[in-house]
């Protein structure tokens, strides 16, 4: 009698980043130069929470004079832009939140390509073509075993994954406690302030948000702080570092600031990323307990 065969080995499912055609279902203004597109597809979409899509500038025609001027001029091809996705895989729709990135004469060499189109000038119709899902800015599936709190540190548009990561934990019924730090400079500049509002009421005992404003008192929400996210204020949102995971998201050095940091032989100036992953680590979280993502 012939051995049976041995079982197959599972294999571990790979998701392949493929381009799909999506159609902009509803715009909706977040603050003067954010703004989120709800996507939707013919094709379920299959992603992670936490995971980023990439748009190429070059299917936009109204882009096409601009985009051979800076090709010519910076003397490399434009490079496919990434966007972190804002909804979670259970919603029947992507959310893509953009800021549009501004042109300052004598600090920036170059003005923004996409951010502006995207931000102001992309209607309800409006067909992209956008590549996923990829990213390791995710809960990992072992967390909950090990961890009953997960601290989200973040600044600017850098709240984008972090709402798909609370609200995809939420509806898997993790039993983590969510809490969320988020700076901006003033009321103002806060996206999603409205979604945070309804996410703490409707999980009163799983969502606190604490809104720290830089530049403003804040006054009228519950629980705001004025000032920078602080280690104090830290170290008390963390009591237990064994038991706690953190994700931190917002402006991080630039691949540009890192290659002209090394041009003079000088290390880059950290940005809020860079500072929030000190300051986690000296609270007593190790480095597998810092999820980190940072755009410019
Ligand atoms: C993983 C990931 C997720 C992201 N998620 C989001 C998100 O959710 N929302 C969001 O708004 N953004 C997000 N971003 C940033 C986004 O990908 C774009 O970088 C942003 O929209 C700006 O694109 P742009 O084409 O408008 O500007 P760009 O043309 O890329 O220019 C941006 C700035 O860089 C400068 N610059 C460009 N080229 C050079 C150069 N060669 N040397 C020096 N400086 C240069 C320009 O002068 C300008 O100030 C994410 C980035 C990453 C990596």
């Amino acid at each position: 009698m012939s051995e049976p065969a041995p079982a197959a080995t599972p294999k571990r499912e790979r998701r392949r980043v493929r381009e799909m055609g999506v159609v902009v279902a509803r715009v909706r203004r977040e603050t003067a130069d954010t703004t989120s597109l709800y996507l939707v597809g013919d094709e379920p979409f299959e992603y992670e929470a936490g995971h980023f899509c990439t748009i190429d500038p070059h299917q936009f025609p109204v882009l096409k004079h601009f985009i051979a001027h800076l090709e010519d001029v910076k003397g490399s091809r434009e490079k496919p832009r990434a966007y972190s996705l804002g909804s979670a895989p259970h919603e029947d729709h992507l959310l893509i939140t953009i800021k549009e990135e501004v042109y300052a004469s004598g600090e920036t060499p170059y003005p923004p390509l996409l951010s502006p189109l995207l931000t102001h000038h992309t209607p309800v119709g409006a067909r992209l073509v956008i590549s996923g899902f990829t990213g390791a800015y995710v809960i990992p599936p072992d967390a909950a075993g090990r961890v009953d709190r997960v601290v989200h540190v973040c600044a600017g548009s850098g709240i984008v994954p972090n709402l798909g990561l609370i609200k995809s934990s939420l509806h898997r019924g993790d039993p983590f406690r969510h809490i969320l730090l988020f700076s901006n400079k003033t009321r103002q500049d806060v996206i999603y302030y409205e979604e945070f509002e309804e996410l703490r009421r409707r999980h009163p005992d799983q969502v606190e948000v604490i809104h720290c404003l830089t530049r403003e008192e804040p006054s009228g929400i519950p629980g705001a702080r004025r000032g920078r996210i602080t280690k104090e204020l830290l170290q008390e949102m963390i009591p237990d570092p064994s038991r706690t995971l953190a994700f931190t998201c917002g402006p991080g050095i630039t691949p540009h600031e890192r290659k002209a940091a090394r041009d003079q032989g000088e290390e880059p100036t950290p940005r809020f990323v860079e500072n929030m992953v000190v300051l986690l680590h000296e609270v007593g979280l190790d480095r597998k307990q810092v999820k980190e993502e940072s755009w410019g």
